[in-house]
């Protein structure tokens, strides 16, 4: 077998993921990473209840790499350190006689009667009945992968779901939010609207950056988003808007003398927050609660449970964790990762139309793809 790598390593992106620390996946039963990939799961099924989270820990644990489970389910090498789980996956491959050249990128691949033949920018050509393209993703390219496999694969008659960046943060029009940089706000519900029409709610932390808004709740929704969307936030979830209004309703006009920031630091958010929504609707913060009036009121629960975030662009994908679209996933055989357009061809991670969440499943999903892959591959080789 040969692996032709076009940077002059292997892995750098796997080197530089959980921040130099590798979240290669996340613990607890496969049925939990049913809702971690969106609507690709049907797709994904197959391959992760056949090499599953639990295979990837014994996977690690069988070459020596010891693993810890963080109070959130994040699976790490004991050691922390992503290059031993990089040295361990490559020893694997030396062991069982994987040639790899190094600096090798594929620029083209053709197929006449059922054999590929692989160009390289180097001018080389290489010949098989057998090809996987796993040329991962179209974020951070300087990792090495630019794209170029939907180029391969569009060649090769495969349609290409656009890529978009994914697991990144959101820039936002409203600007008064930015004195909030670094501020968030625990178990937030954010609703996607598109075109006013509502798409998916999310509830996680919320983070305030200097451009909009990230943290885990954003990030992980952010395949959903496109620009000139909004993102409406509920800071007070689990109640709901008629719940806030309710109560508002019920108690603040009672509160005499008392300002309405002191009424709204029952809440715990953090105090600035208040402050910013107070401004944005033009509402005294000092002003006595039983001076507020109805449409004030009314403004108050609306900022606190419905506020309106426009997003002006996502973060690209120079910054974003994973791309979301690929190789569409109808054309592929989830079974074995084999093209249904050409014998022989297979993709695997990244590459497809599979994005999953952060905590693991990424890299979950590129191993579990490509051990489908790597079997099927075997049984035939062994059936001839
Ligand atoms: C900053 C960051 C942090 C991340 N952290 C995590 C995490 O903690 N946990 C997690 O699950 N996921 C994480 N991810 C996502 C995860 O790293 C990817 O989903 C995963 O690496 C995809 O694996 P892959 O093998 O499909 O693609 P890649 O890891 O991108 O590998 C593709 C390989 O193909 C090579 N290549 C590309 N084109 C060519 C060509 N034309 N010729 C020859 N070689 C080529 C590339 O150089 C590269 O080595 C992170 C991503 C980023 C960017």
């Amino acid at each position: 077998m040969l692996l032709l790598e076009r940077n002059s390593v292997a892995g750098r992106k796997l080197l530089i993921s959980g921040a130099g620390q590798c979240n290669f996946t996340h613990a607890g039963p496969i049925e939990d990473f049913f809702d971690c990939y969106a609507d690709k799961i049907k797709f994904l099924k197959k391959a992760l209840t056949t090499f599953t989270n639990k295979d990837t820990m014994k996977f690690f644990e069988s070459t020596g790499v010891a693993y810890q489970v963080f109070p959130n389910n994040k699976v790490f090498p004991k050691s922390m350190k992503s290059i031993d789980v990089l040295d361990a996956l490559l020893l694997k491959c030396q062991k069982a006689n994987v040639e790899f050249k190094y600096n090798e990128k594929v620029q083209n691949i053709s197929v006449y009667d059922n054999v590929f033949t692989v160009e390289t920018e180097s001018g080389k050509r290489y010949f098989s009945d057998q090809v996987v393209i796993a040329t991962g993703g179209k974020s951070y390219q300087h990792m090495g992968s630019d794209g170029l496999g939907y180029i391969l694969a569009e060649k090769l008659g495969h349609t290409i779901v656009k890529p978009r960046p994914a697991l990144t943060d959101i820039r936002t029009v409203e600007k008064q939010y930015r004195v909030l940089s670094g501020l968030s706000a625990k178990d937030a519900e954010i609703t996607i609207w598109h075109e006013q029409k509502k798409i998916k709610s999310y509830v996680g932390d919320l983070l305030f950056t200097h451009k909009g808004l990230s943290g885990p709740v954003i990030i992980n929704s952010s395949r959903w988003m496109y620009p000139k969307d909004v993102v409406t936030v509920n800071f007070l979830y689990p109640q709901t808007h008629e719940d806030v209004k309710a109560y508002f309703a019920a108690h603040l006009a009672h509160r005499g003398k008392e300002e309405v920031i002191t009424f709204l630091k029952q809440y715990k958010l953090p105090r600035n927050l208040y402050q910013v929504l107070c401004e944005t609707i033009e509402i005294d913060e000092h002003l006595p609660c039983a001076q507020v009036n109805k449409k004030q009121r009314e403004q108050l629960v609306q900022m606190l449970t419905k506020c309106p975030f426009h997003i002006n662009e996502l973060g690209g994908f120079h910054i974003a964790m994973v791309t979301t679209g690929g190789v569409k996933l109808k054309e592929v055989n989830p079974t074995t990762m084999e093209s249904r357009k050409q014998k022989g061809l297979y993709f695997v991670g990244e590459v497809l139309d599979v994005d999953g969440d952060t905590g693991g499943y990424n890299i979950q999903a590129a191993f579990s793809t490509a051990y489908l892959c790597a079997k099927h591959i075997i049984e035939k080789e062994n059936t001839v």
